[in-house]
């Protein structure tokens, strides 16, 4: 099954919105192993829309529609689609319910263009909103299956997740089961890896493998279709083996394993203690770490030593090692993680250090990045990264590597 998702309103032209639909249910179909060939974005026009759905019928089988479904005047898309498919719309009596209890509830007084969201495509399937007013529908004739989601994000995802996503599934998946498994990489682009496994993406059918990136990061999805989960998983795993034969050296974890709930696990269950000296990244590293639950076992804190006189009078590097060797070093990095690990009195003690962008600093080319990571009494471990990145995303990239790092 091949998909195209349109996403309709003018907000999304003009600039005001990113479509983040989009990417939520393209992720969501990954998951069923439904390929998304197109994402296509139109305006509140019912000529330009109606244009794109005869578009996306020549190239897609299923073709989801989002926003447009609200009750004013510029909200057409069930409209557009119903005259183009020649279906007529009618009250659904469920939806209308819900709508004027959704009123009740609020005490606000309904008014006649609400009803107007009552109003299905004839001989749909409904797709509950339990977060607004508008329903979602799932419509199918001899060709083409049609889902029709509202805008807002709130009310779009729990529609998606858990009304017309069941219904997919069982239909890709001839009253069978879908099984999926997520292998995550660090440490080697995109480009590479697929490369590697490239004849394995060439020859999927089941299970397909559907790579993703992201961040640095590199994901890929195995999902296999079978009648039980045991049949499933034989067909899963010895591809996820054949994946991990050729790049396994990367793997960090799978499914909703993060870089950095793989750090704090590893913190937790070794009772590890952790403190960060941050200066290109200002608090990122920690505030990552914070993320994961149970973290104040292990987490002492840190400092963010932005300015070279704070590195050496609050925390301690010494001004000649500066002078000698430059603020971004592979000696400051270590200096920083050592004394971050004593003044804290921590196991485990991590600096960071680079030239950010957009420019160089302390003598050193943008993208530039020492890692220093001191562990007990262990002479300390330094890591160069050089980023081509911008200011931001090499801020991230500096904390997920040293994160990396340490869990290897
Ligand atoms: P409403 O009943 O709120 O009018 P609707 O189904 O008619 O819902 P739209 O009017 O198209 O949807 O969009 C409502 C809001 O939903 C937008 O202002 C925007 O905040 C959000 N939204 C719409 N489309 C998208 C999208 N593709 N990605 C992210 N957010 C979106
Ligand atoms: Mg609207």
């Amino acid at each position: 099954m091949n998909a195209e998702i349109i996403a309709v309103g003018s907000e999304l032209l003009l600039g005001q919105i990113v479509n983040t639909n989009a990417r939520f249910i393209s992720s969501q179909l990954s998951e069923l192993g439904i390929n998304v060939f197109y994402h296509t974005v139109v305006g509140d026009n019912p000529k330009r829309l109606e244009e794109v759905i005869e578009h996306a019928e020549k190239r897609a089988d299923l073709i989801i529609f989002s926003g447009g479904l609200g009750p004013t005047k510029d909200d057409l898309t069930k409209e557009t689609i119903a005259k183009h498919l020649g279906v007529p719309l009618e009250q659904n009596d469920d939806a209308m319910e819900y709508i004027m209890t959704f009123f009740e509830k609020r005490n606000r007084k309904m008014t006649e263009n609400n009803r107007k969201q009552a109003l299905v495509l004839k001989g749909c399937e409904v797709l509950r909103n339990e977060n607004g007013m508008a329903p979602g529908m799932l419509f199918e004739n001899d060709t083409h299956t049609y889902i029709l989601l509202p805008g807002p994000p709130k009310e779009m995802q729990p529609m998606f997740q858990f009304e017309a996503k069941p219904k997919l599934a069982k239909r890709v998946s001839d009253g069978g089961l879908i099984v999926s498994h997520v292998l995550r990489f660090y440490g080697i682009g995109e480009a590479e890896l697929e490369d590697r496994v490239q004849h394995l993406l060439d020859a999927q059918t089941n299970p397909t493998i559907a790579p993703l990136a992201g961040d640095g990061e590199v994901t890929l999805r195995i999902t296999a279709k079978a009648d039980t989960e045991e049949e499933a998983w034989g067909l899963i795993t010895p591809t996820r083996q054949e994946i991990l034969d050729l790049v396994g050296e990367y793997l960090y974890g799978v499914n909703d394993d993060s870089l950095s709930s793989k750090l704090a696990d590893m913190l937790i269950e070794n009772k590890i203690t952790i403190s960060a000296a941050e200066s290109l990244t200002a608090g990122l590293f920690q505030s990552e770490l914070a993320a994961n639950p149970g973290i104040s076992e292990v987490l002492y804190g840190g400092m963010v030593t932005y300015n070279e006189d704070v590195k050496v009078n609050q925390l301690g590097v010494s001004r000649e090692l500066i002078d000698k060797y430059s603020v971004v070093s592979a000696e400051c990095a270590a200096e920083m993680a050592v004394r971050i690990k004593e003044k804290f009195g921590t196991d485990l003690g991590v600096g960071l250090t680079g030239a950010a962008g957009p420019a160089e600093h302390g003598g050193r080319a943008v993208g530039t990045v020492w890692i220093g990571i001191a562990y007990g009494q262990d002479e300390p471990l330094t890591y160069q990264l050089n980023l081509q990145g911008m200011r931001n995303t090499n801020r991230i990239r500096a904390v997920k590597t040293a994160i990396h790092h340490i869990i290897q």
